[in-house]
């Protein structure tokens, strides 16, 4: 045969050891999921052998009937789960969505404000280390020390001084409803474009969980595989069918070549999904679940920013512990529970150490877990965390491994792609 496992064992072990560290470990990296076998079946098929550079019927390919067919019914899924009038759904991934509409909107040089990376914004959205931050100027907007809330009348007294010609809301870290009505009438005001990276929460807008940018935002960027829990890419959508051809012709002549079509069937099957209605049961499972979580964490002597979550995700402030995120980090993987550090607002450590963890709920959710499992998740994490607390950053080995057991076990009740 000539599967992988013949042609290339090392790479054969790769996929093997991956699959079961998925399975064998509690997942709480807010911007990952478990998708179907049905996406990972689109995503890994034939369709990765098509080229297909432009758009369904309009293609400088020949041979493209059928992926036409998948490009199609991915844009009618998405406009419908999203009540909106224009999809593209080839950007290779959500960084590629937002340079997308830079490149539709904006000149180099031009200013944009966006939500600072540090207090929760994303690396796209201005950070000096992104071709964001080095080829347009940036001002950006932050939450406010006391509630950590976004600071909205700073970023208004921002938007009225600096005139940016673009406004983006969205975030990587901000685990509370953003007010978009609010962005779009300064935007207005100032003349601006208004756009929103709606990446962690697509899902639970698709769901009707969490409110949708689209009646606000002259333009929505996503990735599609956070809480929408598709293929790994990217999309752009808007109600305005004027800028969707700006976006077109951004997207492809002027960012990418051939689109993923493989992924673009994947992220067909992903959308279909979840037009169905058991996926507004997963989504509301996926904000119950988080709150459920933030609830025992609180319980146990940790604090969550902002104090709670309205979403799939928080972050932990573990100062209470005397815990750093990079410590927390460590310990938590080796007792079988994956998560990230991540700064908070007003973080005295630097950035590669952090006082925070990022936890959220979109791939245990996805394997079953309910309410009484993420308190259980949460006690453990805390029984991680004393051990900080107790014998400092290497914890202590006896409750990690006792942890580990408990997390073996939750995993074999809630199996995933299990032959
Ligand atoms: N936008 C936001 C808000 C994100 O959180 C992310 C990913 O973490 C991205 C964009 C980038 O997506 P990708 O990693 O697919 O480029």
């Amino acid at each position: 045969t000539t599967g992988v496992a013949e042609v290339d064992p090392a790479i054969d072990a790769v996929l093997k050891g991956e699959l079961h560290r998925q399975q064998e470990q509690i997942e709480l990296i807010a911007s990952e999921n478990i998708v179907s076998r049905a996406v990972l079946e689109a995503a890994g098929s034939v369709l990765t052998n098509k080229y297909a550079e432009g758009y369904p019927r309009r293609r400088y390919y020949g041979g493209c009937e059928e992926v036409d067919k998948a490009e199609d019914l991915a844009i009618e899924r998405a406009k419908k789960l999203f009540n909106c009038a224009f999809a593209n759904v080839q950007p290779h991934s959500g960084a590629q969505a937002n340079q997308a509409v830079f490149l539709a909107l904006l000149q180099p040089g031009d200013t944009f404000l966006g939500m600072s990376l540090s207090e929760g914004g994303h690396l796209t959205h201005g950070s000096p280390a992104n071709q964001s931050g080095k080829w347009f100027k940036v001002a950006s907007y932050g939450v406010r020390p006391d509630t950590h809330l976004i600071d909205y009348e700073q970023m208004e007294e921002i938007a009225r001084r600096e005139k940016p010609k673009l406004i983006i809301a969205g975030a990587s870290a901000y685990s509370r409803h953003i007010d978009w009505a609010r962005f779009r009438k300064v935007a207005d005001e100032i003349g601006a474009y208004f756009m929103v990276d709606m990446a962690h929460y697509a899902g639970l807008v698709a769901a009707g969980v969490y409110p949708s940018p689209l009646p606000h935002a002259h333009v929505v960027t996503t990735t599609t595989h956070k809480t929408l829990r598709g293929p790994r890419g990217g999309m752009i959508l808007s109600n305005d069918a004027e800028l969707g051809k700006k976006i077109n012709s951004a997207v492809f002549p002027g960012l990418q070549g051939g689109p993923l079509m493989h992924i673009i069937a994947a992220k067909a099957v992903a959308f279909g999904e979840a037009l169905k209605p058991d996926f507004k049961v997963y989504a509301q499972q996926v904000v119950d679940n988080a709150r459920a979580l933030a609830a025992t964490l609180t319980e146990r002597g940790l604090k969550i920013v902002s104090g709670g979550t309205d979403s799939h995700v928080m972050l932990v402030d573990l100062r209470p512990k005397k815990a750093t995120g990079v410590s927390a980090e460590k310990v938590l993987d080796r007792a079988g529970i994956t998560t990230n550090k991540n700064s908070i607002p007003g973080d005295p450590e630097k950035y590669t150490i952090t006082s925070g963890v990022r936890l959220g709920t979109p791939a245990g959710t996805s394997r079953g877990f309910g309410v009484a499992e993420f308190q259980q998740i949460g006690h453990l994490i805390a029984d991680v965390l004393d051990g900080i607390a107790k014998n400092g950053p290497d914890g202590d080995a006896q409750v990690e491994a006792q942890v580990r057991a408990k997390v073996h076990a939750l995993c074999a009740r809630f199996p995933i792609y299990r032959d």
